[in-house]
């Protein structure tokens, strides 16, 4: 699936997030709440930086072993009598599941909640085809029904009102307009379940996938991706390569950081670690299994430095921290990962078009500080931006810095540009600051002030203060310097 957007695009829609007053209240206290709520349970836990130590310390070991860990993956999964699919990219992800899908003449199918799905554009590809594909998400359903995208990577229709989705249920669904949350959940649920009974085919993603075990771990709050995994006879779970971890103890550890991180719980509602198809004992479960594992670039970005972004546990905490992604929401970065991990992620898959996104953040490191496993984002977001400049050709932008590494990094023509900037500012009448600039420095004076140039720099201050102390603490009553 291509990324939706290019430079232009990138500003219009920050514009029209910016311009959206319910969306960013939305944001804003669904980033407060569940920033309180994973600091008070990180609070509760003891030592939690160790955890979190030791959860870096586990994806890391992931990473390093990937292609052992995926070749113990698919040996554990087949014993079991799955089928595992490498699908290099979204197209070849996107034709296997259909081709599975005709094999078993499959025309509806249910989903789960996947990121994985979405990066890959899987049910446009499915529709396309002609087959019907429902989410069963309660967010990623109101989506489907609406024809958003989702906003942010947990709570996916967190910009809705109540108003807007009571609306969407009447238009839709045909029920009576109410602003009952338990109605209009029960309206939902009640469509779902016939579904489940329907479909011919489950999707779902996973959360994590053991090599050691071949098993695969789905943590949700509504169960929804039970049914999709244990009703229908055929069920296709696509992974992205990085989730898989070595071992069930490396999975209980996890298992104690992505809930508290995510959505500030102890731990989810249901945790489902599933290991293909159903046994003949088993009293249900799905005939037929597919893994699908998914590159689409994982590997390329391994292998150029950046592996640090595949270990993410797609908490969100990051996005509930980030000052900037509560401003514009997850619809303004273009793709399906949004906020800081979104702004490293996606220029790293897609590169072509995302070369803004690592400049949407103010690097204040509040991301790193509330990232689980402790992935240095503002770091990463430094280096993509340093390789973004580097590609640029010459522009006004890099003819200013240039300038400015040459006076900045002589004192003799720091010291000048100084004392003739305080002048120029005199001249101009600025007071403290230029409010309003000419362009192009119109675009940095649109947002805040240019401080007039100081009449001394703080250095010569500094030394002026040294010496005034050293007189002073040798009876020098004048108090004087040498350079007054
Ligand atoms: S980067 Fe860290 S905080 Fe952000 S979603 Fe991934 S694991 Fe969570």
């Amino acid at each position: 699936m291509k990324i939706r957007q290019s430079r232009s695009d990138f500003r219009q829609r920050v514009r029209a997030s910016l311009a959206d007053e319910n969306l960013r209240i939305s944001l804003q206290n669904l980033g407060r709440r569940m920033d309180k709520d994973r600091q008070q349970r990180w609070a509760e836990t003891q030592d939690i930086n160790a955890l979190r130590r030791q959860a870096q310390a586990v994806r890391l070991d992931g990473l390093r072993h990937l292609p052992e860990l995926l070749e113990t993956l698919e040996a554990k999964v087949l014993a079991r009598g799955g089928h595992v699919y490498w699908a290099e990219d979204a197209i070849a992800a996107n034709e296997y599941i259909l081709d599975v899908a005709h094999q078993h003449n499959v025309q509806r199918i249910v989903k789960s909640k996947s990121m994985t799905s979405e990066e890959i554009g899987l049910n446009r590809a499915l529709q396309d085809a002609g087959l019907e594909v429902l989410e069963t998400d309660l967010g990623e359903y109101i989506l489907q029904l609406a024809g958003q995208p989702p906003t942010h990577i947990v709570a996916p229709a967190v910009h809705l009102r109540i108003s807007d989705i009571a609306r969407l249920f009447h238009e839709k669904l045909g029920m009576p307009e109410t602003y009952d949350i338990e109605l209009l959940t029960a309206a939902a649920r009640s469509r779902l379940r016939r579904q489940f009974l329907r479909a011919e085919m489950g999707i779902t993603g996973a959360n994590f996938a053991v090599a050691e075990t071949g098993t695969l771990a789905m943590i949700t709050n509504e169960g929804n991706g039970r049914f999709v995994n244990s009703l229908p006879p055929l069920h296709v779970a696509i992974v992205g390569v990085e989730k898989v971890i070595r071992s069930l103890e490396d999975l209980l550890l996890l298992l104690q950081l992505l809930p508290r991180s995510a959505t500030g719980q102890t731990l989810t509602s249901y945790v489902s670690l599933y290991n293909g198809p159903a046994r003949p004992d088993d009293p249900d479960g799905p005939g037929e299994f597919h893994l699908v594992l998914l590159d689409n670039g994982r590997s390329r970005l391994l292998a150029d430095g950046y592996g640090e972004i595949l270990t993410c546990i797609r908490c969100g905490a990051c996005m509930n921290a980030c000052p900037v992604y509560q401003a514009i929401g997850g619809e303004a970065y273009g793709w399906v990962y949004p906020g800081p991990m979104g702004s490293v992620l996606t220029p790293l898959l897609q590169t072509e078009k995302a070369s803004e996104l690592p400049f949407a953040s103010t690097l204040c490191g509040a991301c790193r500080d509330a990232c689980p496993v402790m992935i240095d984002l503002p770091r990463l977001l430094l280096r993509l931006r340093s390789q973004a400049s580097e590609a640029q050709r010459l522009t006004l932008e890099r003819l200013g810095f240039h300038l400015w590494a040459n006076v900045a990094t002589d004192p003799g023509h720091f010291h000048r540009a100084q004392k003739w900037g305080h002048i120029a500012s005199l001249l101009l009448g600025l007071g403290k600051a230029l409010r309003r600039a000419p362009w192009p420095l119109s675009r940095w004076t649109q947002m805040r002030y240019f401080p007039s140039v100081a009449q001394e720099s703080f250095s010569h201050y500094w030394v002026r203060r040294q010496q005034n102390g050293r007189e002073q603490s040798t009876g020098n009553p004048e108090g004087t310097s040498s350079e007054n």
